[in-house]
């Protein structure tokens, strides 16, 4: 096992490691940008290094920066997080090559999933079920239109190098479909510096339905069951539960044998989440986040679980401490995901916090690294906390979120609290009756 570990993060999700680490008695390192000198990750590591300006491409995503800083403190691994550099296969590659450990998959296994049509490639060949769509990427528009009428409107066109939501267009009718091809590549081109794009049925009510995997890197692998994270906004998640209201215990074990079986072929070490969308019983991979999600909590919750303690501990080339066997859901989990944003536009709303105040109480998880007087800084992420909520079923789950919203005070800057008070009012939500295009409706209706 690992003495030191750098965090290769901040906020919550350096906070999140930092525990898993203080656990399991591992020295932690945390790093900052001269923005974050009085963050809370740097107080609750054991040490911290400064590396570099506000900027995260100096900063948070600068190689030389990070591995300086491990070899300064004598860190033997690093854990990314999520975001920053977790789905970079090249940094990998350089840690490696630093004799350092990456705690997460191989710098292949990221490069393969990275790309969305060599993972739809992949996962279709280890018998995951795919979205209809393009053999591969779709280099002109006139294959692109023959293929529209081919598969039949709507469909979407995405960016092979798309993440968070861009580099995504919709075309509805023949008529879109320029416009939505030309978008899509120019998307993919200044975001992500690669103009491939491929063709999908574009479904029209699914549910986000996504399986947590976990694999030791030796061929065995197990899965955590679903997430709905059906509720989003721009294609954004913003209100995540286990298990998924629609999702029957017999649809779980087989789709999830499905993607366990699919990872433990390839050696998969770590976690990681296969996207699905979900239609009329059928699942559709959509791709593979090769990483620890936001929304891991939930699975946390109901299966009794520290995902993070697993990752350092099959990092480290220990075993997983569970089989499939030991895997039994409890209960029902809810996560929401509170943004540093003033409704109704969402824009950033950063500044100092004035005053807060974290709820508690049985079946309440705050993960946030506010404190009072923090000034958020505007360089970064708007997400300023996650509450998550464990109860019996769902309805206690719900009537808990209800509670532990009314318990906390984020005063001092405009957040996305008032959001989830009212979708609690929805029927909807209540009965679980909802699908990815719900929230954005209901955002027309109510936030116009
Ligand atoms: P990203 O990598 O940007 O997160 P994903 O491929 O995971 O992109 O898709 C994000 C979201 O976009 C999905 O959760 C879903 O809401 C929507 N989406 C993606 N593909 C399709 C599709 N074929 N049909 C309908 N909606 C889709």
């Amino acid at each position: 096992m690992f003495n030191k570990i750098l965090i290769a993060n901040r906020g919550e999700i350096a906070l999140r490691v930092i525990r898993a680490a203080r656990e399991m008695g591992i020295a932690s390192v945390a790093v900052h940008s001269t923005a974050d000198a009085d963050a809370m990750h740097v107080r609750m590591a054991d040490e911290s290094v400064c590396i570099g300006p506000p900027s995260s491409t100096q900063s948070y995503l600068s190689f030389p920066a990070i591995i300086s800083a491990c070899e300064i403190t004598g860190a033997e691994a690093i854990h990314p997080g999520y975001g920053f550099l977790s789905e970079n296969a090249q940094f990998v590659q350089i840690v490696e090559d630093h004799d350092l450990t990456f705690i997460g998959p191989t710098a292949e296994h990221i490069r393969v999933m990275g790309d969305k049509i060599t993972a739809k490639d992949t996962m279709k060949a280890l018998g995951v079920p795919c979205v209809p769509g393009s053999d591969g990427g779709v280099d002109t528009l006139e294959d692109a239109k023959k293929l529209g009428e081919e598969m039949g409107y709507p469909v979407i066109i995405k960016a092979t190098a798309g993440g968070g939501g861009r580099g995504m267009k919709v075309a509805q009718t023949a008529a879109d479909m320029e416009s939505a091809f030309m978008t899509a590549r120019a998307e993919g081109k200044a975001a992500f510096g690669n103009d491939e794009v491929y063709i999908e049925k574009y479904l029209t009510t699914p549910r986000h339905i996504e399986i947590q995997v976990f694999g030791d890197g030796k061929g065995r692998a197990v899965h955590l069951g679903e997430r709905d994270c059906s509720l989003q906004r721009r294609h954004q998640k913003v209100f995540e539960e286990a298990p998924g209201p629609a999702i029957s215990a017999e649809e779980r074990a087989k789709i999830g044998k499905v993607c366990a079986d699919a990872v433990a072929k390839i050696n998969y070490i770590g976690a990681g989440t296969i996207e699905f969308l979900y239609e009329k019983g059928e699942f559709f991979f959509i791709e593979m986040n090769t990483r620890l999600q936001v929304e891991h909590p939930v699975t946390e919750a109901i299966f009794g679980v520290d995902l993070v303690r697993e990752q350092i501990r099959v990092a480290s080339g220990m075993e997983m401490t569970f089989q499939q066997e030991d895997l039994e859901i409890n209960g029902h989990s809810i996560e929401v995901r509170l943004n540093a944003e003033k409704l109704p536009n969402f824009s950033p709303s950063p500044g100092r916090i004035t005053q807060y105040h974290a709820p508690g109480g049985l079946g309440v998880r705050m993960d946030s690294a506010l404190y009072d007087g923090y000034s958020i800084p505007p360089y970064y992420d708007s997400l300023i906390g996650k509450l998550i909520v464990h109860g019996r079923d769902r309805p206690e789950a719900l009537a808990r979120l209800h509670r532990a919203l009314g318990e906390l005070i984020i005063d001092g800057v405009d957040t996305t609290v008032p959001l989830f008070n009212e979708l609690l009012a929805e029927q909807d939500i209540h009965t679980g009756n909802y699908n990815i295009h719900w929230l954005e409706h209901w955002l027309e209706s109510h936030m116009a």
